[in-house]
């Protein structure tokens, strides 16, 4: 029932924008509107969502078995080897003026796409369907909640010195913190960053095989998917940073000016605030301390069955917080060379106030070595 309502929402707005069919195949719309994933592969699998008419997935034959099938909501169009999905979907939008595309299809397939449908229009159906995905319903909140809660778990272990770290590459810290993302109920582990010393002032270090060391500063950014009820995967984002011993004053001043200004912004992201506003006020705070030039990437992303989606939050963008708004708060400052930190919590914009879902201690955490 819920992906009927959420397929007449996408339905309601191709109206509006005069879209004739909805065409979604990998990504995180599918599983959104059907509660089915597709395979990243060669073999086609497409949802064709009419604007008026019932929707139909097609499936290669051999992924068939995987779909959970949902009468009244879409039919099942299962194509052999030697079929042509192209065709078949092309014959099934017919003569559509305007076709909303997923983003994240294969541009192969948009390219034989656009030779069997020369006369349509196309345009990215995040203009469908982002709008609709950004604003989180109760049982999704609850479903980012839990996930919030199982990264939380291996933030708090992490803290605790639980996981080993002097001694031990990079990777291998990664790879635990991936192993307790799944132990503590995630299916897909999204990314394990774990950057030591001056690897933490690059914001999406690749864990390698560098040692970590005693006297430094380690910021470990970990996440991923879990299942709801109805099967579909809502993701989990945290950053947090510990020192392996007594920190130089230098750190414990800067993170003292991250903390404060993380603290600000979550407070800021109110029902009725524009999202850049919501950067600004940290941002401020960090460059009147005097380290404006390294907080170098925007404040945050929306987040849900996609690690990254609408909205961000970042200067430029005026759209303004709703209520079911959910989305990371993660400023960082990042001394090239030297060290880096960033804090990272997932919060949700209600109308009694910002929800943290991340409750994690926001403190520096100093282990002994
Ligand atoms: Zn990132
Ligand atoms: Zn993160
Ligand atoms: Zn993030």
């Amino acid at each position: 029932m819920v992906f009927q309502q959420r397929l007449n929402k996408a339905r309601a707005c191709m109206r509006e924008q005069q879209v004739d069919a909805l065409l979604l195949s990998v990504g995180a719309d599918l599983p959104y509107f059907c509660g089915y994933e597709a395979m990243a592969l060669e073999r086609l699998t497409m949802l064709v969502v009419p604007f008026d008419g019932a929707a139909k997935l097609i499936v290669p034959r051999l992924e068939a078995d995987r779909v959970v099938e949902r009468p009244g909501l879409f039919d099942l169009q299962v194509w052999d080897e030697t079929d042509d999905p192209i065709a078949i979907v092309g014959s099934l939008v017919g003569a559509a003026n305007k076709v909303a595309v997923g983003d994240h299809t294969w541009a192969g397939f948009l390219v034989d796409l656009l030779k069997v449908l020369p006369k349509a229009q196309f345009c990215r159906a995040s203009e469908i369907t982002s709008p609709l995905r950004s604003i989180k319903d109760a049982a999704e909140v609850e479903a980012l909640g839990a996930a919030a809660a199982a990264a939380d778990k291996v933030a708090v272990d992490l803290r605790a010195g639980n996981i080993s770290l002097v001694g031990r590459s990079e990777a291998e810290v990664s790879v635990e913190l991936a192993n307790r993302l799944l132990a503590e109920g995630h299916q897909r582990v999204n990314f394990a960053i774990v950057a030591a010393g001056a690897n933490a002032a690059s914001p999406h270090h690749e864990p390698g095989q560098r040692i970590i060391g005693a006297n430094e500063i380690v910021l470990c950014d970990f996440g991923g998917t879990m299942e709801d009820a109805h099967g579909v995967g809502y993701c989990s984002d945290i950053t947090r940073c510990v020192h392996l011993g007594e920190p130089p004053a230098e750190l414990v001043e800067a993170y003292e000016v991250l903390h404060e200004a993380q603290a600000t912004q979550v407070g800021a992201a109110v029902v009725g605030q524009r999202c850049e506003e919501v950067d600004r006020v940290g941002r401020q705070m960090i460059t009147d301390a005097g380290y404006g030039d390294y907080f170098i990437h925007r404040t945050g992303h929306g987040i849900g069955t996609e690690a990254h989606e609408h909205p961000y939050i970042v200067e430029g963008n005026s759209e303004v917080l709703q209520s079911g708004h959910a989305f990371s708060i993660e400023p960082g400052i990042y001394m090239p060379g030297r060290w880096g930190m960033r804090l990272e919590d997932i919060v949700v914009a209600a109308e009694e106030g910002p929800s943290n879902l991340s409750t994690t201690d926001h403190r520096l955490a100093i282990l002994g070595t």
